[in-house]
């Protein structure tokens, strides 16, 4: 291969790297040049070079699409396709542990509650979204309340805490579609003794950014975008947005180098870096290093992204606990058979 000569000037570092495949396997060295006024630019040092005219950004690379499985029932309230747990895929989008997805499902209008009764959880955080329906929240640390379309509930197991998870009143009563993800969040080792915590992000507190050239908007859940603060307090670095793309559009997305990225599409259909078709219930991967992302909709479509620094710990997990060791995972088993969880108040 013949070599390759560019221009870049102000050159402030310059370092190659292997890309990241996310199994930490050796794919390919790219060499970065950081200029002066914070722009980075990136040269395969096996491939072709690939810069990003407009920006001199450099995308992180497309790394996998991968399907859900099919659908299996939480209670008698939640049909979910489980996209990734903390046994497989979630080993390796850290700080994610686990991705359920409940596709719209038409519920009839019923008396019985539905949903999942008491349970514990402890060293991680359960985010969940509402799109469709309406669901409602009680726990240990007294925290608790009804979320619909649009909103969030965000809460820490942390030290451990006990909680029921159902549909409102109301929604039993008259039915209707449900559309709903709920997602883990890993905690570092020092907040996994974290005490509980509850909060209820509703859509009026989500900020909405509207994306150049009318081309849609994203709902910071958490994090930042484009100098919007996100409405949740995290433990780590996290972007967690919700993003509308207009048919025939496409957007970039700044997402910080290093950090896990991938998104899960809600609806519609959308091209990846110029690459690749996703569809609903698809769970687009990206390598880590990189700038940022480029996706083009088809279709309208919706997208749940997902970025936070990896946390490099040990992952133990057992049912509704997730620690660094089995020692901790025992430990969890034993403060909720004796009650140090607390319970549910009326
Ligand atoms: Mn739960």
């Amino acid at each position: 291969m013949n070599p390759v000569f560019i221009r870049v000037p102000f050159v402030v570092s310059s370092e190659v790297r292997w890309a990241d495949n996310l199994s930490g396997m050796l794919t390919e060295a790219i060499r970065y040049f950081r200029v002066r006024d914070g722009r980075c630019y990136g040269v395969h040092v096996n491939r072709e070079l690939k810069i990003d005219e407009h920006e001199g950004k450099v995308m992180k690379k497309l790394f996998r699409i991968h399907q859900s499985s099919g659908m299996h029932w939480v209670g008698n309230g939640f049909p979910v396709r489980s996209v990734f747990d903390y046994n497989g895929l979630g080993r390796e989008l850290s700080p994610f542990l686990l991705l359920d997805y409940a596709a719209p499902y038409e519920f009839t209008p019923g008396k019985e509650k539905r949903g999942v009764g008491a349970h514990p959880h402890k060293g991680f955080e359960t985010v969940t979204v509402a799109y469709q329906g309406e669901l409602a929240h009680r726990d240990s640390s007294g925290g608790g309340g009804t979320i619909g379309p649009g909103d969030v509930q965000w809460m820490t197991a942390g030290n451990g805490i006990v909680h029921e998870e159902f549909h409102s009143q109301e929604f039993t009563r008259k039915g209707g579609p449900l559309q709903m993800v709920q997602l883990w969040v890993n905690l570092r080792a020092k907040d996994k003794t974290a005490k509980p915590r509850y909060q209820t992000l509703l859509k009026a507190q989500i900020p909405t950014v509207e994306l150049p050239d009318d081309a849609g908007s994203v709902r910071v859940i958490a994090g930042d975008c484009g100098g919007h603060r996100g409405a949740a307090k995290t433990f780590s670095p996290i972007n967690l947005w919700d993003v509308n793309l207009r048919a025939g559009k496409s957007a970039e997305l700044p997402l910080p180098d290093g950090h896990t990225t991938t998104f899960l599409v809600l609806s519609g259909e959308v091209t990846v870096n110029s690459e690749r078709d996703a569809r609903e219930g698809d769970l687009v991967i990206f390598a880590r290093d990189g700038d940022g992302i480029t996706v083009k909709a088809k279709a309208d479509a919706k997208l749940l992204v997902m970025d936070g620094e990896p946390i490099a710990e040990p992952i133990v997990g057992h049912g509704p606990f997730v620690m660094n060791s089995r020692a901790e995972i025992q430990q969890a088993f034993e403060d909720y058979q004796l009650g140090r969880m607390g319970e549910i108040l009326a």
